[in-house]
């Protein structure tokens, strides 16, 4: 029986796009509805990368479908979505994304009038980034620091804004969502402690990085990031940059240079070679490599051990 009443519900959403609007608000009270069995439809959830799809997931649990709209292995700052992209969007249950971040996200929810989730406030995003003084020529812009997801702690109150959401959409599965909010939060808590002590005692809190994406943790931490580009990956440095980032790494004795793993690492290992210093990889867990193994804990103790070499602590 349970079979045969699947059926029809799988070909309805199997139209897709025809069916956008009115498609979502079906499927969400097929959802509702069914939240209680356990054989039932999952809340279909895009996030728009990976720390997103990860809190999603730690908290929807069972009850949740999480899809990631940026692919492993693709930088997600310049995303751009494709019309099935875009399909997958509008068929989704909710969208949870951070404005700001992936201006292709921000207008398709727009545009969709999707059911989404902005984890911007949560997140509580009050860091703005300035360019290193680069004479006159602006190479980069300045703006509002996205990479709350640094911040173990941030995350976690992204966490709690995931868990209300969900739960307004499936009411049935409210204590489920709260206590799975509860246990990544003490789990997330436990790992900035970890951060907090290993980087207590470091020689250097100098973080010299390939883009600005660790700002939020310098802040948790008390380091102080050096991005050699700005606030996202591609824009380029200019000579007048990498020679004022040279400077600093001289001046101050810094010993490694942080690249990424989404990103080429040239310019990080031209800035070492002219001031011997050594590379890293410290990853800004934007998105997960293709073959990456574990999650977001994972990659940040492994963040951790590099930041504890690199900065010689302990
Ligand atoms: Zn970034």
């Amino acid at each position: 029986m349970s079979t045969t009443g699947a059926t029809p519900r799988r070909r309805s959403s199997a139209l897709g796009v025809v069916g956008l609007v009115l498609g979502a608000g079906l499927a969400l009270i097929a959802c509702a509805a069914e939240s209680s069995d356990p054989g039932g439809e999952q809340l279909q959830v895009v996030t728009s990368f990976y720390p997103l799809q990860f809190v999603t997931q730690q908290i929807g649990g069972d009850a949740v479908s999480a899809t990631n709209a940026t692919k492993a292995g693709v930088e997600p700052h310049d995303l751009e979505l494709s019309a099935q992209d875009t399909a997958q969007l509008a068929d989704a249950d909710l969208t949870v994304f951070l404005s700001g971040f992936q201006p292709a996200i921000d207008d398709a929810v727009e545009s969709l009038g999707a059911e989404a989730l902005d984890v911007a406030s949560a997140a509580d995003l009050n860091l703005q980034y300035t360019p290193i003084a680069d004479g006159e020529e602006e190479s980069d812009e300045a703006g509002t620091d996205p990479h709350f997801w640094l911040d173990p702690l941030r995350l976690a109150d992204v966490g709690d804004a995931v868990a209300a959401r969900l739960s307004e959409l499936v009411p049935a599965d409210r204590a489920t969502f709260e206590a799975n909010a509860q246990q990544l939060r003490t789990q997330l808590e436990a790992l900035s402690d970890e951060y907090a002590t290993a980087l207590k005692e470091c020689d250097r809190r100098e973080l010299v990085t390939s883009h600005n994406a660790f700002g939020y943790l310098a802040q948790a931490f008390d380091l102080q990031q050096v991005g050699i580009t700005g606030l996202t990956p591609e824009s380029e440095p200019s000579p007048q940059q990498l020679a004022a980032v040279a400077d600093f790494v001289s001046e101050n004795n810094v010993s490694t240079i942080f690249y990424e793993t989404l990103v080429s690492p040239d310019v990080a290992e031209t800035l070492a070679g002219s001031t011997g210093a050594r590379t890293a990889v410290l990853d800004p867990l934007e998105g997960l490599d293709d073959d990456a193994a574990g999650d977001y804990f994972d990659v940040m103790r492994a963040n951790l051990d590099a930041l504890t070499v690199g900065l010689s602590c302990g």
